[in-house]
């Protein structure tokens, strides 16, 4: 979730025109001047004026995409099936299994060529979970516990809860760690147009958290929930086990209850018992369901736009992430309903397992290593379904500048949807990762993002959080980037990525 740079994106409407208003071309480069030419030229007559040739060539064709987009609302229809009628749906889980059967038929009814590619996945079952304070009071706490978190011994774990704020903290107190329940109190900062959420300061300790405190003898570990806001619901999300040493149960409180642990811990000892009834079942069948519109020249070179299929195991998974596969489903829908056929493929990927595997990615690019090549560029929508705002890009090295300004060019046509920010990032997107690593373009949807955290991963992830305009919004934008990145007349040439992400 790094800001590292944030480009300005003139935005100048008003001066491009391509003399074909209300005309939509099938090529709209055969009627304008050669690609590079239009470049060159713009850029030496006019020092103060930005080029926007992939703009200028595609500027009828987008805002008819935008128009029908914004006004259909088919997307929100899918969204409410899924949220409302098939539910939460880890990996695994029976509700995963249908909704991958739903969104097959779904792309079908739509037209599309559609498949399911197999993929195996872990299937991690939370069971009944229980938190109380035991002394100097006694009160029930929110309890959920972290993604993968194995459970607790019969009669469950009780102990004394030390506060840290940190790891250094963890460390300067391992004398009193030897049984305890360690709490980690680290308070997600709130968003600003700067630094964004804040989320990925305080993932580490999710993700690391019950293993640097296993090492110092600790029983189990509580976290304070990942969000800048609470209404006392708890944040549960992935977490991981160091090999070698021993697995302690993990869970997620809120804040309110995190801050009154911390209170009572200020002036004296406070005793806390935990309950978490979580196992590891074995790996189950589950599948990468794939949706096709075929490009009409080079149909073997693949633009990929992406979301992920399954969910966490609490609320309706309504932003994280049915509204990325909203946004991609309907995308493609609404170009085949256009008769718009691009030159080159755009191929819809609903990724299984991405909370908590992250199974469907690397199935996905194992089972397409050879087609490589063939992904030109792969766009991701995983940040909910809140009003777009423009793109996230991996990329660096040599001629990064030029693809960026390109990009830059092309997010002009998202400017009736106010989504024309351009950022560049290390992380696009877990279910793309894979690829970025390999070269490939990869871009992620960026979004609204100031509420998101205050409903990600919880019970409170549900429908009525998604606003049906800002969805359709999101389908416009994801409509427009797939089809001019699938037919501009050649590829955007692209640098390798700058880092490889690691943990999700
Ligand atoms: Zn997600």
């Amino acid at each position: 979730m790094s800001r590292r740079l944030r480009v300005a994106v003139a935005v100048a409407v008003a001066a491009c025109t391509t003399g074909r208003a209300g005309v939509v071309p099938v090529d709209p480069f055969a009627a304008a001047p050669p690609f590079e030419e239009s470049s060159a030229a713009a850029g030496d007559d006019a020092d103060d004026a930005v080029a926007t040739p992939i703009a200028d060539a595609y500027r009828a064709v987008a805002a008819r995409i935008l128009a029908d987009a914004r006004a259909d609302r088919g997307g929100w229809d899918k969204l409410a099936h899924l949220a409302d009628r098939i539910g939460n749906r880890l990996a695994g889980s029976a509700a995963l299994d249908l909704a991958i059967v739903w969104a097959a038929d779904a792309m079908r009814r739509d037209g599309h060529d559609v498949r399911t590619e197999p993929v195996m996945v872990p299937r991690w079952v939370r069971g009944a979970e229980a938190a109380r304070i035991v002394t100097p009071v006694q009160r029930d706490l929110v309890v959920l516990g972290l993604g993968g978190t194995v459970g607790t011994p019969k009669g469950g774990v009780r102990g004394q809860v030390v506060v840290v704020h940190g790891w250094s903290e963890l460390a300067a107190r391992k004398a009193e760690l030897a049984g305890a329940i360690v709490l980690y109190d680290v308070a997600m900062p709130a968003w600003t147009e700067e630094h964004g959420s804040g989320y990925g300061d305080v993932v580490p300790f999710r993700w690391a958290g019950a293993s640097a405190a296993a090492r110092y003898g600790a029983a189990a570990v509580l976290m304070r929930s990942v969000t800048a806001h609470s209404l006392r619901s708890p944040h549960t999300g992935s977490m991981g086990y160091e090999d070698g040493v021993a697995k302690i149960p993990a869970a997620a409180i809120t804040v309110e209850d995190t801050e009154l642990l911390a209170r009572l811990a200020a002036a004296g000892d406070v005793t806390v018992q935990l309950e978490l009834g979580a196992r590891m079942l074995p790996e189950v069948r589950s599948a990468n369901v794939i949706g096709e519109l075929r490009g009409r020249e080079q149909p073997d070179q693949v633009v990929l736009i992406g979301a992920h299929l399954d969910s966490w195991d609490v609320g309706q998974g309504a932003h994280d992430d049915g509204a990325g596969c909203i946004h991609v489903m309907q995308a493609l829908t609404v170009l085949r309903r256009l008769g718009l056929q691009p030159r080159r493929t755009i191929r819809v990927v609903l990724f299984t397992n991405e909370e908590n595997g992250l199974r469907g990615a690397a199935g996905y690019a194992a089972a397409h290593a050879a087609e490589v090549g063939g992904h030109v560029a792969a766009l991701e929508s995983d940040s909910g379904g809140f009003a777009p705002r423009g793109l996230e890009v991996a990329i660096g090295g040599d001629g990064s500048d030029e693809v960026m300004a390109q990009l830059a060019d092309l997010v002009t046509l998202l400017a009736p949807l106010g989504a024309t920010t351009l950022e560049r990032s290390d992380h696009p997107g877990a279910d793309i990762a894979p690829l970025t690593r390999q070269g490939v373009l990869g871009l992620g949807l960026s979004t609204d993002g100031r509420r998101y955290f205050d409903i990600h991963h919880t019970h409170a992830d549900t429908l009525d959080k998604v606003d049906p305009q800002a969805l359709a919004d999101g389908v416009a934008a994801v409509a427009v980037l797939a089809y001019v990145l699938a037919d501009l007349p050649a590829p955007l040439h692209v640098p390798p990525p700058p880092v490889i992400y690691v943990s999700p």
